[in-house]
Parts: structure tokens; C-alpha cells; sequence
């Protein structure tokens, strides 16, 4: 996407790249700690740093998005930019992108413009192998339980009860649904299953929310693959696969270092799904960060009602920190889509009518801001707003925004990160800033010992704004399962649409008194939360009748083309 003369690509490809060891020594990492791979990427080994947690913490989100994204990436990097150009020690933690998107849809996960973790194909392809390894583990604990099953099924595993499928990095929509075991006697027992995603692996979240090497082992250890004929939980410590499991994500568990255009150190950890799992970053990694910076800045994938909810209730309660400040990024294409009077289509260009001059179409849409602003309040956390500025937008547009959002309680600021770098987000790192000074007073919507019903309406209420939830038969019957099988003391994950604050990704600007449907629930016991799916969730996504891939290749001095 071209915004400025030079596009992403020729951006990324002029920068100034600092070998990864002076990005490490500028970060405080001792050469104990630092693995490289190549020369702009390391795995950095938490128990070599010493230190506590001292940053102050602060996490990225968004107004309910279209599908396009509205710069949360972009913004996290700009404002870590930006800090470190008022003098602060910044560290970024983000997640690593998938493969999937980046072959299917042309994807920005390194930021854009002069906001980018570089070098770009290093963080878009492989990295340094952990995609790789939680595929392998999730697959080895797949083949133990066909493999059990297969000789003699000393468990009494029920094969129709059996949910762990198989994972790979790519989207293939025609792996969706498959029968194993196809053949003669020997080439196993006829099952029916799929393939997801890696992104969308239990393996992927464990490795998320693991805070140690030693937790991993014991959260891989509680995995449920299904159930016996006589309804008890199979895990994968039973399988006996859990140790080898563990032994192929130990280099994994190591966040990988990287810089931004700017060198400002970025640590890169786990890519979970932000629809069934909780789309952050890892709590290794931000453990990390707090110890060697002034501030941590964390992205939490889709709006404040998905990843920021997650990151609060699911990933703080687990890592102990406590946020000081959310950035809640904004775009005049956002709100404009949430007056209900356009239609945003990927891949497709806005429409004309949307590019013109039109504050009032930005009042129309403000109340899903409003919104926004009040869920991070929920939890007692600050909320900045970034206006995060598009060319072509006008200043009579940001007026608005600016208004609503002091109206509300909010700091506010324009961001010109993604022309400028750095520069262009002072006035958001101020803020921050500022924000960061105020007493925090972090709560949880729920405390872990509310019932797993009452977690839930507590998210859809005070979260989403929802009116009530209506639970299937069978969602309630497998909630009092689940809370009898002694997982009712979990955090709750709500997979629904990002494209709404409701269940129906149609549904514009902040609705109240709705219902939120719940059709059914399941456990990831291993990571530690119940889901409860609302609405159609993809776990493969598929490819479009245009990929990306159809466009990256290699040019004729081996330099790859066509990433963005
Ligand atoms: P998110 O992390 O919220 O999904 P990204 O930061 O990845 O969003 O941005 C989504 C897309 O929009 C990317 O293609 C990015 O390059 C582009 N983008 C983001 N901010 C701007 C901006 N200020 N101007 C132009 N393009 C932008
Ligand atoms: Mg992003």
C-alpha cells in the first residue's frame, strides 16, 4: 500500500538495521541470554536476566475494527518509537504472524509505513522455527492417540469422543473435515477429523500463557484429547506424551528478539487465534519486558471487547501484571463504518462517498468509541485515545473524536506514526505518559470464583453490553460437566465475531439489550479457560480466489517481492 513516496517494502528494505546484538545491549540483555539466529533476530533466555517487573505496562487495542485493521500494530510500534524518543526504555510485545494470512491475504503484520519490526521476512516467514515446533508437538500428541488406540486402547478412550485434530500453518480449507485411518487393518482405526490452523492450537495458547519452561510441562501435561467410554478426561500426561511434547517447544519458549525501524528492541512470542483463544502475545515475553524496560507496550488482537478483555481477565491473571494504560487506536474509517451508512469489503476499495469530508458521519459512529472508552474504565485502566491518521482524513473529522472522546474521560491524541516513525506519535507517548502517573485501580470483571455462568453473562454484560445470554441445552449441560470435572475456577474466552461489540458481525455502533447466544462450550484445560462459541468460528481458514502468494516470489537478485 503506498501512503508516502516509498512504500512499506522500500522502507523496510532502506532501513538502518542494527546487528541483533546491539539491539540486545541496548536493551539491557546480557550476551548470556542472547541466541542469535542470523543476524537481526535472537532467542532470548528469560532465566538470564535478572531484575523485577518495573515497567509500567500498557497494552494497544481498538474500536471495533473493519475488516481492514485499524493500526493497532502499527500504533504499538510507533509508540514504543515514540517513548524511546523522549528518553524511555521501551520494549514491545507482540505476536507472531501466521503463515496462513500471510500467503492468503496481503497482510501488515509488521506494522506499515515508518512503524515496522524489521527485517519484515524474517518476522513474516518461519522467524526462528516456533510456528514449526508447536506444530510438531500438537501433531505428536495426535499421533500418540491414534497410536493408543490402535494397540489395544488400554485407556478405553471413546475414538468418537476424541477432539484434539491436527494442525498446520497454512490455510487449506479441503483439510477442514478428514477420515484417518483409511487403509488396511494396520494403517490404524477409521476416525473422523480435521485440521486447524497452528494459530488456532491449544499448543499455541499454552506456549502463550505458559510463565516457565517447567509450567509448559505441566500445562501440556492437563491437555484433554477426549474422554474414556466412561466419560473421564484423557490427557496428554496419561498418553504419556507430554514430556516429548515439551522437549520439541523448548527452544520455543524463548521470546525472539527483533528492532523496529527505529531499533527500538521488539520481543516476538506466540501467535494464539483472536476469535476461540485469547489473541495475545506471550507471558513470557512480557515478564521479560517488564523487567528490562520503562514501559511495556502489548498489542491485544480486535477491539477492547475481545483481545483487550482477554489480555485483562485471562493473560493478566496469569502473568500478575498489572496494566497501567491502554491505547485505544481509532480511525475516521472506523467510525464512519459504525454510522451504519457504509460497507467495508477487504480487498476492495472504500467507498467513494466514505473518502469525503464528513464529520457528521463520525458523530454517527461515535457511541461505539464511547464504548470502547468505558470497557477499558471497566477494568480500572486508563484509556488513551490514538487517533491514528489516514491520509485523506480532515481535521474537522478528528475534531470529533477528540470531543467525544474528552467527553468520555479520555486522553486523546493524533498519531502520524506511520508517515513519520517516532516523531509523529510524541504527542501519543505523552500522553501515555501521563496516563501512566494516574493511580491504577485494576480490577477483573469476575473473580475466578463466580460460576462459569455467571463469568460468562459478566463478560456479555459489562463487557459487550448485552442485555442477557441464552444458553443451548447443551452448553448448559456441559458447563455443569466441566464444572464437576473441577475446571469452574477457569476465566471465561467468548468467541464471537470482532467485527461487532455483539454475537452478529453485522451489527454496527455499540447496541444495548441484546442477547448474546451461546451454542456451545467447550474446555482448553491445558491453556486453563472454558470457550463458549457464539456464532460461526472458523479454525482453517481458506484461501481466496486471489492468495497473496500468487504474487511473492523472487526477483532476479534473489530479493523476495510481493510480501506486502
Ligand atoms: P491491526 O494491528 O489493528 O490489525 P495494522 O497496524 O496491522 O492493524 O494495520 C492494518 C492495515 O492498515 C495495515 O495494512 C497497515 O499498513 C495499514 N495502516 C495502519 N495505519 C495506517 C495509517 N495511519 N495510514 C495508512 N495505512 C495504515
Ligand atoms: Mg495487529
Amino acid at each position: 500500500m503506498n501512503r508516502s513516496p516509498l512504500s512499506d517494502l522500500d522502507i523496510a528494505r532502506a532501513a538502518d538495521l542494527w546487528p541483533v546484538q546491539r539491539v540486545a545491549e541496548a536493551a539491557g540483555i546480557a550476551v548470556e541470554a542472547l541466541e542469535p539466529y542470523g543476524h537481526y533476530a535472537a532467542k532470548v533466555d528469560p532465566q538470564q536476566v535478572q531484575g523485577a517487573a518495573r515497567a509500567k505496562v500498557v497494552v494497544v487495542t481498538a474500536v471495533t475494527p473493519t475488516p481492514l485493521g485499524e493500526g493497532k500494530t502499527t500504533t504499538a510500534v510507533g509508540l514504543a518509537q515514540g517513548l524511546a524518543q523522549l528518553g524511555q526504555q521501551a520494549v514491545l510485545t507482540l505476536r507472531q504472524p501466521s503463515l496462513g494470512p500471510t500467503f492468503g491475504v496481503k497482510g501488515g503484520a509488521a506494522g506499515g509505513g515508518y512503524s515496522q519490526v524489521v527485517p519484515m521476512e524474517t518476522l513474516n516467514l518461519h522467524l526462528t522455527g516456533d510456528f514449526h515446533a508447536v506444530t510438531s508437538a500438537h501433531n505428536l500428541l495426535a499421533a500418540m492417540t491414534d497410536n493408543h488406540i490402535f494397540h489395544g486402547n488400554a485407556l478405553n478412550i471413546d475414538p468418537q469422543t476424541v477432539t484434539w485434530r491436527r494442525v498446520m500453518d497454512m490455510n487449506d480449507r479441503s483439510l477442514r473435515s478428514v477420515v484417518t485411518g483409511l487403509g488396511a487393518p494396520q494403517d490404524g482405526i477409521p476416525r473422523q477429523t480435521g485440521f486447524d490452523i497452528t494459530a488456532a492450537s491449544e499448543v499455541m495458547v499454552i506456549l502463550s500463557l505458559c510463565t516457565s519452561l517447567q509450567d509448559l510441562r505441566q500445562r501440556l501435561g492437563r491437555l484433554v484429547v477426549g474422554f474414556t467410554y466412561a466419560g473421564d478426561p484423557v490427557t496428554a500426561e496419561a498418553l504419556g506424551a507430554a514430556g516429548a511434547m515439551t522437549v520439541l517447544l523448548k527452544e520455543a519458549v524463548k521470546p525472539n528478539l527483533m528492532q523496529t525501524l527505529e531499533h527500538t528492541p521488539a520481543l516476538i512470542h506466540a501467535g494464539p487465534f483472536g476469535n476461540i483463544a485469547t489473541g495475545n502475545s506471550s507471558v513470557v515475553a512480557d515478564l521479560l519486558a517488564a523487567r528490562l524496560g520503562d514501559y511495556l507496550i502489548t498489542e491485544a488482537g480486535f477491539g477492547a471487547d475481545m483481545g483487550a478483555e482477554r489480555f485483562f481477565n485471562v493473560k493478566c491473571r496469569i502473568s500478575g501484571l498489572r496494566p497501567d494504560a491502554a491505547v485505544l487506536v481509532v480511525t475516521v474509517r472506523a467510525l464512519k463504518t459504525h454510522s451504519g451508512r457504509y460497507k467495508v469489503t477487504p480487498g476492495k476499495p472504500l467507498p467513494p462517498a466514505m473518502l469525503a469530508e464528513n464529520p457528521d458521519d463520525v458523530r454517527a459512529g461515535a457511541d461505539n468509541l464511547r464504548k470502547h472508552i468505558q470497557i477499558v474504565q471497566s477494568f480500572g485502566v486508563t484509556p488513551v485515545v490514538a487517533v491514528n491518521v489516514f491520509p485523506g482524513d480532515f481535521p474537522s473529522e478528528h475534531a470529533v473524536i477528540h470531543e467525544v472522546a474528552q467527553a468520555a474521560g479520555a486522553r486523546v491524541a493524533l498519531a502520524t506514526h506511520v508517515t513519520q516513525g517516532g516523531q509523529g506519535a510524541l504527542e501519543l507517548a505523552q500522553s501515555v505518559i501521563d496516563a501512566c502517573k494516574e493511580p491504577g485501580d485494576f480490577r477483573f470483571t469476575y473473580p475466578s470464583e463466580w460460576s462459569l455462568v455467571q463469568k460468562l453473562e459478566a463478560v456479555a454484560q459489562q463487557v459487550y453490553g448485552a442485555g442477557s445470554i441464552e444458553l443451548s441445552s447443551a452448553a448448559r449441560r456441559d458447563l455443569k460437566r466441566f464444572e464437576a470435572l473441577g475446571y469452574g475456577h477457569f476465566p471465561v474466552v467468548i468467541a464471537k465475531t470482532h467485527l461487532s461489540l455483539t454475537s452478529d458481525p453485522q451489527q454496527r455502533g455499540a447496541p444495548t439489550d441484546w442477547t448474546l447466544p451461546v451454542r456451545e462450550v467447550r474446555a482448553a484445560v491445558g491453556a486453563g479457560y472454558i470457550y463458549a462459541i457464539c456464532g460461526d468460528m472458523r479454525t482453517m481458514p481458506g484461501l481466496s480466489a486471489s492468495p497473496a502468494a500468487e504474487r511473492i516470489d523472487i526477483d532476479e537478485n534473489g530479493e523476495i517481492v510481493g510480501l506486502f
